[in-house]
């Protein structure tokens, strides 16, 4: 048997493990499992391609200098990716990806600028479609590499949050794409360098103004929509580089990352188009300096006394939770409160801390039963009825300007309900406002009180006054 035809096997063998992975990833139970499928769907995938490059290349002008480059630059990069990802912090997670995202993107650019550079002879027949692919790759994975590396400066706060406002946003999408496809058409039939470099460049420029027109509130669909574009342009690349499994990857990644951006526009009432399309139709609304008045403090002895006594408890974590990975504690607090009687449940949001899932990750990882957690739509109808809430490092999923204010810049996101509750007390370090830069209404209210200082030693506090 061929190399070649080893190789095809074990691509159609990854492509259902990386399938298997994707459905087992979306149940907590089954998610372990899910990762395993993928590790092993692309460790197959990786020596398949790596069997195939030799094979091709053995004995060929020059083959030894080209595998001990490939050789090198594969060592090379899995020491840089092996040290990364050992250092990132959690919370480093969103940027991370982000900027992983860009090298996808990078990538998609470089193998298109290679398939007009140096390709193997075409059938005539198939000129046209080999050109647009070359096109069309670049422009997707030039959209995604910038647009990747906007998100990673903005999530890693190198960059301001707010949305850029260009005069005519809206125009000047529409009119890249409008020049894309002019390009696109013109390149088929006429194969000049110079309508490379201008797809490039435009590409790159479009990138970065969708993704720094798109404000904090709404990065989540950013990362998730970039997901979806860096699968996009692998599946390009596939085409280019005749690899039927990477078009089956890019493709399971690209609508994939589609379909989680429309699930968290829908859970954050936002509309799909108008996000990819960088924030089309959404005016940045003035900061509002309003006087909501004092806020009330109080001390980890007296929110020990108020847990003891209460009967039913809601816990919301947000991003704060994360920074001062106090979830270790906190599920300490949630085991204590139940041993005592006290109906302790988790609120999530859809959008709680930088990343899809972010709340329930760091929960699993300390070991809070899961049937105990549950979503915002399963629990915004229970705050009303409830005595104590405790709102860990969250602050724009429980603001209540998204549902109160129509001239918020987070207005019309549903948010946890969280001050229908009869106390609230709000775990952060200062009054600072969160991701969205929004100040919370919430803080000032009557039955809310602040208990200042990190997370965790907070919530340490607490269990050491029980
Ligand atoms: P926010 O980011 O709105 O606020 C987090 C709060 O935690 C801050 O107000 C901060 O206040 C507090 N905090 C930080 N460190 C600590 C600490 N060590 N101890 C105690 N408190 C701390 O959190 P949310 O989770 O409510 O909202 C998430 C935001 O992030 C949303 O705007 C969402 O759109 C956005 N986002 C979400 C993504 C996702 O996929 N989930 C991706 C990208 C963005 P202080 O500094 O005063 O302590």
């Amino acid at each position: 048997m061929t190399v070649d035809a080893i190789a095809g096997g074990a691509y159609i063998v990854a492509a259902l493990l990386f399938i298997l992975s994707l459905a087992g990833l979306s149940r907590h139970e089954t998610a372990r499992a899910g990762v395993i499928y993928g590790i092993v769907g692309m460790a197959i995938a990786l020596l398949s391609t790596l069997a195939l490059t030799v094979a091709d290349a053995w004995g060929g002008a020059g083959s030894a200098l080209g595998l001990t480059l490939m050789a090198a630059g594969v060592l090379i990069g899995a020491a840089i990716g092996l040290w990364r990802a050992k250092v990132v912090q959690m919370t480093q997670m969103p940027e991370l990806i982000a900027m992983l995202h860009s090298f996808v993107g990078i990538a998609a650019v470089l193998v298109g600028w290679n398939g007009y550079l140096a390709h193997e002879p075409i059938a005539e027949n198939l000129v046209g479609i080999h050109n647009a692919e070359v096109f069309i790759g670049i422009f997707i994975g030039g959209v995604t590499f910038t647009g990747s590396i906007v998100a990673y400066l903005k999530l890693s706060a190198k960059m301001s949050s707010r949305p850029l406002m260009l005069p005519g946003k809206n125009a000047l999408n529409i009119g890249a794409l409008v020049l894309f496809f002019v390009l696109t058409v013109w390149f088929v039939m006429d194969q000049q360098l110079w309508l490379l470099i201008a797809v490039t460049l435009l590409s790159f420029a479009l990138g970065w103004h969708l993704v720094a027109s798109i404000g904090g509130g709404d990065m989540p669909v950013v990362v998730s929509m970039l997901n979806s574009y860096s699968g996009w342009a692998a599946a390009a690349a596939g085409f280019l580089l005749n690899n039927d499994l990477l078009i089956v990857t890019g493709a399971l990644v690209g609508s994939s990352g589609a379909y989680l951006s429309y699930i968290m526009c829908k859970a954050m009432n936002r509309s799909f188009i108008s996000v990819i399309a960088g924030g089309f139709g959404i005016v940045a609304s003035a900061s509002s300096d309003e006087d909501y008045g004092e806020h009330r403090e109080i001390t980890a002895e007296s929110a020990a006394a108020m847990l003891e006594s209460a009967s039913s408890v809601i816990i919301t974590p947000g991003y704060g939770m994360a920074v001062a990975q106090a979830q270790y504690p906190v599920a300490d607090l949630v085991a204590r409160l139940r041993e005592r009687g006290v109906d302790v449940r988790f609120g999530i949001h859809p959008v709680a801390g930088r990343l899809p899932g972010h709340m329930n990750v760091l929960l699993a990882e300390a070991k809070v039963p899961y049937d105990i957690v549950l979503g915002m739509d399963e629990i915004n109808d229970d705050f009303a009825s409830t005595g104590v809430v405790l709102v860990i490092g969250a602050n724009d999923t429980v603001n209540p300007a998204a549902a109160e204010d129509p001239g918020s810049p987070i207005a019309g996101m549903p948010v946890l309900k969280v001050w229908e509750a009869e106390n609230v007390i709000v775990f952060k370090r200062s009054m600072a406002a969160g991701y969205a830069g929004v100040q919370n209404p919430l803080f000032f209210r009557e039955n809310a009180q602040m208990l200042f200082g990190d997370a965790k030693e907070r919530v340490e506090d607490i269990i050491h006054a029980l």
